[in-house]
């Protein structure tokens, strides 16, 4: 029979056995090597609560530590830190949620995020028939301003403007409590090279590439397949923002006015991020699911599929409504996109893409740890 449980004290929080783990870790360190986990450890001897969250958010959950861990399970140490690390990193988006009320979310983010994104699209649903006749709605319109004939220009920006600032505020808030409990400056974070590199190693996402070989995911055999999924998600993210900044620009700038050109800079971004939407999602979906189990926090299910699902739909309905914006179907096409979009906003804090936030404040402290001289090298 396969082993897919390691606590050894039934009931202890994740962080108690972050912290029993991590003493073990700490005396054997024959995964040293292996990510910024190990050597961050090796700075400490013991373990606060803020200790274990900052471990378990530098993270990738890549399996190379469990597989060559003589300690893991069937050893009676039962050491298992991608898992155990999985868990707290739950904990971690819990306790510093904004406001802390809906940190709850994350208990049960699958369904938070289907309810959520169905009130969004039906409220926009509703929304457009109290305003619009049916003969607008599900009319033919070309040219310039012919989504705004469905939804004013001006109600998009209000919906959406209050929820990216709701969004922005949850997040700062958010970081500048884990940042606080760490016991490191604000003024720190920003500093130029720390800053720098802990952006290389995201946009490189490089303690997913296994020292080289790739990561031991979704079995033990190493793979560049989840970096390679991971970097379409991330860069198609970052092109669709960078499509509506464009767009943006051109409305208030230019004062050109949308629907684009299929040649234009706003179209291309976003189609590229669109088609970075629909492959990378998919992957990510694919490989979670294939992944050892002994990998993986069986709870946070719902939550990486609800955020990977949410993504796919986004840019499946995005570009429903590039293909027929210029049928009848446009209007209602629309409204189910914006709803869709909003889904996806509201729940950006309160669901998987919390660990990006969470893993770059980790690994800016870690690349500022790196600078000042270790306290604790005569362990070494
Ligand atoms: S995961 Fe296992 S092998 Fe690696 S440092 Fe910890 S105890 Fe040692
Ligand atoms: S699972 Fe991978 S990233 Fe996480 S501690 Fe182990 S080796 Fe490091």
């Amino acid at each position: 029979m396969p082993i897919t449980e390691h606590k050894v004290v039934v009931g202890a929080t994740p962080h108690a056995e972050g912290d029993r783990i991590m003493q073990i870790c700490n005396a054997c360190r024959y995964c040293e090597g292996f990510c910024a986990v190990f050597p961050a450890m090796a700075r400490r001897l013991t373990f606060t609560e803020a200790d274990v969250s900052y471990l378990a958010n530098l993270c990738h959950n890549c399996g190379a530590c469990y597989y060559a861990c003589q300690y893991a399970p069937p050893h009676e140490f039962m050491v298992n830190v991608p898992r155990t690390f999985a868990e707290v990193r739950k904990e971690t988006y819990k306790n510093y949620a904004w406001p802390r009320a809906l940190g709850g979310l994350y208990e049960w983010n699958g369904i938070a995020t289907a309810l959520v994104t169905t009130l969004a699209v039906c409220a926009f649903l509703i929304g457009v028939m109290q305003t619009v006749s049916p003969g607008v709605l599900w009319g033919t319109h070309t040219g310039a301003g012919s989504f705004y004939k469905v939804i004013a220009h001006n109600t998009m920006v209000a919906i959406f403007g209050a929820a990216f600032l709701f969004v922005v505020l949850a997040f700062v808030m958010g970081f500048r409590r884990f940042w606080a409990d760490m016991d490191e400056n604000l003024s720190d974070f920003a500093s130029g090279a720390s800053f720098g590199e802990a952006m290389w190693n995201v946009l490189t996402l490089k303690y997913l590439d296994g020292g080289g070989e790739g990561c031991t995911y979704p079995d033990e055999k190493p793979s560049f397949t989840r970096r390679t999924f991971h970097h379409f998600t991330f860069y198609g993210f970052m092109l669709c923002f960078a499509a509506t900044s464009v767009g943006t620009f051109k409305h208030y700038l230019l004062g050109w006015i949308a629907p684009y050109s299929l040649g234009s800079l706003t179209v291309i971004l976003g189609s590229l991020g669109g088609i970075g939407l629909l492959i990378g999602p998919v992957g990510l979906l694919y490989l979670k699911h294939s992944a050892d189990p002994m990998l993986k926090d069986k709870n946070q299910r719902g939550m990486d599929d609800g955020f990977l699902m949410l993504l796919f739909l986004t840019s499946l309905t995005g570009f429903l409504l590039l293909f027929f914006r210029e049928t009848t179907w446009m209007g209602m096409l629309l409204t189910i996109h914006l709803g869709v979009v909003l889904g996806l906003f509201l729940m950006l804090p309160y669901g998987k893409f919390a660990h990006a936030v969470y893993r770059f404040a980790a690994l800016v402290r870690f690349a500022i740890e790196r600078r000042r001289p270790n306290t604790n090298a005569s362990f070494d």
